[in-house]
């Protein structure tokens, strides 16, 4: 796990935290904690840098998304991860998700379908000294079965429904995160895998870029 050291942004990153997540409802400790720790800054394009920490989504390459601060520590939070857990993401885009995962779970998968973001997350996931994080390339709407099951699966994309092959690849009690909805809307899901079925949860209303493959949308 990196150490934060002589970071210039640990202000910012601390003010984050409180007047972004905690002010508004983010309870998990430990959540709080890895939203504190993870370096945003090092996973947006240089000239972003120094608006990282602000409170809203910022472009990396291929027209994609680092998902507000919020955003990830909701969707962090609502996948109650704990220390044991195996943990699939899909959409690593930036890499930055994964690192907060990374810093909860034991370890963390995560999927990407453009090569060159796998690429870039995977160069700076090592280089930051996350151990237990493997980057794969693919359509991760498939999810990635060979390292099922999975005791969380978060979606960063946007789904126009809830793929039935995500659902079999969680372990029983197993939560799927998942924006469902339009390409212009979504609203965020919680599936959790029960012993006589799925239960779904819906939460609030939510923006993401789409999940383009087999059981997504079909193109971007
Ligand atoms: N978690 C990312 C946010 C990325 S935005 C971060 O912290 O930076 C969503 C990402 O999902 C994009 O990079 C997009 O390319 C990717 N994506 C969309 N459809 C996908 C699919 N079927 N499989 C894998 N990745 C997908």
């Amino acid at each position: 796990m990196p150490e934060i050291g002589a970071d210039p942004y640990v202000s910012a990153r601390l003010e984050m935290v409180e007047k972004q997540l905690r002010s508004r409802g983010i309870r998990d400790e430990r959540v709080l904690r890895a939203m504190a720790r993870v370096p945003r800054h090092e996973f947006v394009p240089g000239e972003s840098a120094a608006t990282a920490y602000e409170d809203h989504p910022i472009g990396i390459a291929e027209g994609q998304t680092i998902s507000q601060p919020f955003m990830v520590a909701s969707m962090v939070e609502a996948a109650e991860i704990e220390p044991a857990d195996v943990v699939l993401e899909v959409g690593a885009g930036s890499g930055y998700q994964a690192a907060v995962l990374a810093e909860l779970a034991a370890e963390v998968f995560t999927i990407e379908r453009f090569p060159a973001l796998a690429a870039s997350a995977q160069k700076l996931l090592a280089h930051l000294g996350y151990a237990n994080i493997v980057v794969a390339t693919g359509d991760g709407s498939e999810g990635l079965r060979q390292h099922a099951p999975y005791s969380a699966i978060v979606v960063a994309a946007a789904s126009p429904s809830i793929p039935q092959t995500l659902v079999e690849q969680l372990r029983e009690n197993g939560r799927l995160v998942i924006p469902v909805g339009g390409a212009e809307q979504q609203e965020l899901q919680v599936v959790r895998r029960l012993p006589d079925g799925p239960r779904i949860e819906r939460k609030y209303k939510c923006k993401f870029v789409p999940l383009v493959g087999k059981y997504g949308f079909s193109r971007s």
